[in-house]
């Protein structure tokens, strides 16, 4: 598992272990932290490796590669630019030659971006997307558009068993507070009561997707047959000011909003077409946003209470 103490990465290492699998999660702690995996300390068929993955690795013989790593929030990509070029292109290849290496089923963590500012809605796997290849936000799109494209070769040259999940914005317990994604953010605000940042006129729109659903869908995918990108998220779609008030309905905050100016080529609008993952995988997500923010309160809550204690 690359990218194992991030927020997703970890999620999966639980899922895969309670599958009966021996799990191998490897990071640098770029954007994680071990905090995320502490409760695997005396799991003995699990282990923690802190490396680069732009470096080649080798962790010995294994059935499969689950490639997360790579900086995901627009706050930390902007922050490690030439990190996230790099993780996807040279990190993308080393998880791929490990997978080859050992006839292993490879899973390539994918991304939503990859349709860009979609001119398509909602967007179904067949969309080529509407990407700026040049835009402060082209240092994860385009690493995430050649992660695709390298990992669809290893599959036509090299015969990897390969997979690719495009995931939707996902949230939920062990997102870092200050990774600045909307769903930290406006809970951190709210539960602090601090004012909402609305970037634009918050008429944008996301589909927010709960991680147990997310995990779900990853898992029945990697286990598939399908070698072409699987998008796998909630296709209930909110404004962002709507999400706002989902948050302070589920907190109970009395935070006012504040309008800021919204990022450079932030989509407008993005859902997820989930028809393929139902066909093929049997799946859909079962978590609305509010219950999927309830089921969160309580550990934003206590990264809230730990931010202030360290200040
Ligand atoms: P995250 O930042 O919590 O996790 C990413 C992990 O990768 C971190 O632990 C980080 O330290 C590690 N990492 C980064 N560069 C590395 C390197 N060179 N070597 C080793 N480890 C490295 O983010 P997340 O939300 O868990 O995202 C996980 C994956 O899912 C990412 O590939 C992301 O692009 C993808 N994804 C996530 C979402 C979402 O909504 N959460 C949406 C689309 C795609
Ligand atoms: N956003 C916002 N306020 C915030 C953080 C984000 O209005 O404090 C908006 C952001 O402009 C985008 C949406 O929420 O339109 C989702 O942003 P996020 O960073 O979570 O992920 P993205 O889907 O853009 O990758």
């Amino acid at each position: 598992m690359t990218g194992g103490a991030g927020f997703l990465g970890s999620h999966l290492c639980d899922a895969l272990l309670a599958d009966g699998c021996s799990v191998v999660a490897v990071d640098n702690l770029l954007t994680g932290r071990l905090s995320n995996l502490a409760h695997l300390s005396n799991e003995s068929r699990f282990e923690f490796r802190e490396l680069d993955v732009c470096e080649p690795f080798d962790c010995g013989r294994l059935e499969w590669v689950f490639h997360l790593a790579s900086p995901a929030s627009p706050v930390d990509y902007s922050e490690h630019g030439i990190e996230t070029l790099q993780v996807g292109s040279l990190g993308t290849f080393h998880a791929l030659d490990l997978a080859r290496k050992y006839g292993a089923r490879f899973l390539q963590a994918s991304t939503s971006e990859c349709y860009g500012d979609p001119l398509e809605h909602p967007q179904k796997e067949t969309y080529w997307g509407h990407v700026n290849p040049i835009g402060p936000r082209s240092v994860y799109d385009e690493s995430k558009r050649f992660a695709e494209a390298a990992t669809m070769a290893y599959l036509r040259y090299y015969k990897v068993d390969t997979h690719i999940v495009r995931i939707f914005n996902t949230y939920g317990p062990r997102m870092q507070i200050n990774d600045g994604r909307v769903v930290p953010n406006f809970m951190k605000q709210a539960l602090r009561g601090e004012d909402l940042t609305i970037y634009g006129d918050g008429s944008q729109t996301r589909s927010f997707c709960y991680v147990s659903d997310e995990i779900e869908g990853i898992v029945r995918l990697a286990k598939s047959d399908e070698h072409e990108p699987v998008n796998i998220g909630n296709p209930t779609e909110f404004t962002i000011l709507e999400c706002a008030q989902k948050v302070l309905d589920v907190t109970g905050s009395k935070s006012k909003l504040r309008y800021e100016p919204l990022p450079v080529d932030d989509p407008k609008q993005r859902r997820p077409d989930i028809t393929k993952a139902k066909r093929l995988l049997g799946w859909e997500p079962k978590v609305d946003l509010e219950n999927g923010l309830r089921m969160s309160l309580e550990y934003f809550r206590g990264a809230v209470g730990k931010a202030i204690v360290s200040r």
